[in-house]
């Protein structure tokens, strides 16, 4: 996926997360909105750039990565819903490119993609975009508003040993 493919995305995914987060549509909103979309949207752009530093699609394409973003606002209370940003490209470049991405670098250097990918210059490339959206909305709303006791992170971070 391209970098408008990828801005698209987060930028609609923030405020698609505002509103299942904050559904009253105050005020409140917005401001959810806005603490959700800027680093969703800078956590989205990050994976890319390894197209200058390391390997394109390995280096800050893999799951220890993403582990990274996770755990950082746990441990620090820092850069929280980037790892949604780095997520979500994660599953952009596996969906929309026959190439893949190298999930289990650097122990393996092996690209997995979807075998039917849609590459970053089709005519369906927005399309996958906002389907994707659409569906990643979908799970944010039963984790938050359907299943929440499964997905206590306040929980997993008392766990952790700060
Ligand atoms: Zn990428």
């Amino acid at each position: 996926m391209n970098k408008e493919g990828h801005v698209l995305n987060a930028v609609l995914l923030g405020i698609g997360l505002g509103f299942i987060l904050e559904p009253s549509g105050t005020f409140e909103t917005l401001r959810t909105i806005v603490a959700v979309t800027i680093p969703v949207t800078l956590g989205a752009l990050f994976p890319d750039v390894d197209t200058a530093f390391g390997k394109h699609r390995k280096t800050l394409h893999n799951l220890p990565v993403l582990g990274i973003f996770v755990a950082f606002p746990l441990l620090f209370a820092n850069l929280s819903y980037v790892w949604i940003g780095v997520f979500t490209h994660y599953v952009l470049d596996y969906l929309g490119s026959r190439r893949g991405i190298a999930l289990f670098y650097p122990l393996s250097k092996r690209e997995y993609g979807f075998p039917s990918g849609v590459t970053t210059s089709s005519r369906f490339a927005n399309v996958v975009t906002i389907v994707v959206t659409a569906v990643e909305l979908a799970a944010a709303f039963v984790i938050v508003h359907v299943l929440p006791e499964y997905f206590d992170l306040g929980a997993i971070a008392a766990m952790l040993p700060v």
